[in-house]
């Protein structure tokens, strides 16, 4: 197997985590593109690959898309992504889940994780007995939570109308012709309310008993998953598989518009040229499925009810409409319009890197600095010890005052605020989390030793 940075999808990912667990057979890959944002959020996949190499080259892909769409979708998390690889049996057991929810707590909330194909709610709430890093779960009514694909699907409709409006001038979906490819949870709510709109709808399922149910209900027609993407229509809206954009299917297009949820729909960056050099409009992938991370990270950071999802993916046309107005004013296409939007949110102002010049030496600035801001930590931490006259030079006979400061500071430096704003979202609330710990480490730590440990590790290496 190639080294880990050789892989064509390596973008300097911030971490890629390699997870077995022999009781249970899990084997696992979780991946952090980055967390410039926050912490990296995205789904784990379950899925059977013929080799290991590919459950990598999968994780690194999937993943950079997801760092874009959080950004993209103005949310505080980064991008990140698993994948469970299954055996020939697809095999999926509690243990595993356990094993694999144990594997997120153990990364501390770098990672949180959602639903992906192959991964249920049910599979989810296994998980989430062993952390709280995780989103996507059952929600009461009134709550936010549970299946993202509706919220997807809201959006995708809404990106879909917004194309429309574009490039035909129509503000309505009513007498179009939209061809659907897949007919599974994203591309069923878009049909359903196309249909309602007064679209005429093609689609095509290669599993064909769930595409006649879906035409059923909508009044679509049936195609065969061989025609959809030569049909000749006003918007083909690609709800299945990735990679589809390909040189050859781009030049067989009839359509207008492709605007669609499905996943990393560029084969390759030079589709998203070889789109526009046909006057086709596209609507980056990545922003017009946001619909569904939205819904999960809003339900992590607790910060909201269901009509503030709502009003998050009704923003998703909004984004749409500056990426495209772009693109008409500068003549690039509307994919690389919105890499570099996401690039910029990110951090990462000089496009997509796989570059050693351009990846290791931030890297190396960020860690030297860190060293640094940890030393004067170090010291602000002891000194409110230190500088207690109750202290006595470390000859107290009652616990200093001062430790209480220190405990407090030493809490703040190592937090994570996303995932305590979590816990805490108001002010009384942080109050009381804060005192309670800071009450029970009172109990229970010493101002001598604690001086000690964090004298000690001035002298830790960080090569080590
Ligand atoms: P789904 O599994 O419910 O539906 C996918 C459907 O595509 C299935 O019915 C499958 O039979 C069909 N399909 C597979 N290969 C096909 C082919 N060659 N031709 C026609 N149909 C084919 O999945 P979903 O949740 O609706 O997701 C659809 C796409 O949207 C995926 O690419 C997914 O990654 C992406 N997406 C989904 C969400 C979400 O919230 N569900 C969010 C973002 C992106």
């Amino acid at each position: 197997m190639d080294s880990l940075w050789d892989y064509p999808d390596f973008d300097a990912h911030e971490l890629v985590h390699f997870v077995t667990d022999r009781n249970s057979g899990l084997r696992a890959i979780i991946a952090v593109h980055s967390r410039h944002l926050g912490p990296a959020a995205g789904g784990t996949r379950f899925w059977h690959y013929a080799e290991t190499g590919e459950a990598v080259a999968d994780a690194l892909r999937l993943l950079r898309g997801m760092s874009f769409k959080n950004a993209m979708a103005g949310l505080p998390m980064g991008g990140g992504k698993a994948v469970i690889l299954a055996d020939d049996a697809r095999t999926k057991t509690p243990e595993m889940l356990a094993a694999y929810g144990k594997a997120i707590d153990g990364l501390g909330g770098a990672y949180v994780t959602a639903e992906d194909v192959g991964i249920t709610v049910a599979d989810l709430v296994e998980v989430a007995k062993q952390t709280g890093f995780v989103s996507g779960l059952p929600a009461g009514e009134g709550e936010v939570g549970g299946d993202p694909g509706p919220h997807t699907s809201y959006g995708v409709f809404l990106g879909v109308k917004a194309a429309v409006r574009h490039k035909l001038g129509k503000d309505s979906l009513a007498g179009l012709h939209i061809a659907i490819q897949g007919a599974g949870s994203v591309a069923g709510g878009l049909a359903r309310r196309a249909a309602a709109e007064g679209a005429r709808i093609s689609l095509a399922d290669i599993d064909r008993a769930r595409a006649e149910a879906l035409a059923d209900e909508t009044g679509a027609t049936v195609v065969d998953p061989s025609d959809i993407m030569t049909l000749e229509a006003d918007v083909l809206s690609p709800n299945a598989l990735g990679a589809i954009l390909t040189e050859q299917s781009i030049a067989a297009l009839e359509v207008p518009i492709v605007a669609g949820g499905a996943n990393n729909q560029l084969a390759t960056p030079a589709d998203g040229q070889r789109i526009h050099d046909r006057s086709i409009l596209y609507a980056p992938d990545y922003v017009i499925n946001a619909g569904g991370i939205i819904n999960v990270a809003m339900e992590y950071l607790k910060s909201g009810d269901p009509d503030t999802v709502r009003h998050a993916v009704e923003q998703i046309p909004v984004r749409l409409e500056q990426i495209w107005a772009e693109s008409d004013r500068t003549g690039r296409n509307p994919a690389d319009v919105a890499d570099a939007m996401a690039q910029k949110l990110i951090g990462r102002m000089d496009g997509p890197t796989n570059e050693v010049a351009t990846t290791t030496v931030p890297n190396l600035n960020a860690a030297i600095s860190s060293v640094q801001r940890a030393a004067d930590s170090l010291d602000r931490l002891t000194s409110d010890i230190r500088q207690d006259p109750q202290w006595k030079n470390g000859e107290y006979t009652s616990t200093p005052p001062g430790l209480r400061g220190a405990l407090q500071l030493l809490y703040i430096m190592s937090s994570a605020p996303l995932v305590q704003h979590r816990d805490a979202p108001s002010r009384d609330s942080a109050d009381a989390v804060i005192n309670r710990f800071l009450d029970a480490r009172m109990k229970n730590t010493d101002a001598n030793d604690f001086l000690y440990a964090f004298d000690a590790s001035r002298d830790s290496s960080v090569a080590c």
